[in-house]
């Protein structure tokens, strides 16, 4: 995401490749947030955005996230800090050698951005306490939630003028 040169000999990447996902360490290689960046092969942080969402309560709530989850590449979950929407579309600056294509130009989010515990080093969604991959996963967690959601389905139309 940073744009940090790739160090290291391209020949010795081939052989000593590290094939875990996203990494490409060579043997005996220490990573540091200094090189880091040049180290990742997905560059996750630059592949999607987040948005925060008003805490979902009624089956009002679930209906339009269900709406939300219907759309490509839209997934949603829930951690420490609230609920949001994962909108997976990586950004159209990213080169395809994972650098940024606008680096000095780049917005202030993506300054802010710390790589000192990010992506490389643990998946995201090892900190969710609920993930929704797609519409199926959130109908399947709204079924259970509610034990009226299927009246409340079957009977949407009733309730267009109380939303
Ligand atoms: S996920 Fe981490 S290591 Fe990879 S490009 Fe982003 S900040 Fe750098
Ligand atoms: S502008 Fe650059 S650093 Fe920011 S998300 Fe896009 S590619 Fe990554």
């Amino acid at each position: 995401m940073l744009g940090l040169p790739v160090t290291g000999n391209t020949k010795e990447y081939e052989e000593t490749q590290d094939m875990k996902a996203g990494k490409n360490i060579p043997l005996g290689v220490e990573i540091t947030t200094e090189n880091k960046c040049g180290f990742c092969t997905n560059s996750k942080c630059c592949t999607y955005i987040t948005e925060e969402l008003v805490t979902p309560r009624s089956m009002h709530d679930f209906d339009h996230m269900l709406w939300q989850l219907s759309h490509r590449n839209i997934q949603a979950y829930k951690d420490e800090d609230g609920w949001y929407l994962l909108i997976n579309n990586a950004c159209t600056h990213l080169e395809s050698d994972g650098r940024c294509g606008i680096y000095d130009d780049r917005p202030m989010i993506c300054r802010e951005y710390t790589n000192d515990y990010c992506e490389f080093d643990e998946d995201s969604e090892d900190g969710f306490d609920l993930f929704f991959e797609d519409y199926a996963a959130l109908l399947k967690y709204v079924k259970r939630r509610f034990k009226t959601w299927s009246r409340y389905a079957t009977t949407r139309d009733e309730h267009l003028n109380e939303s």
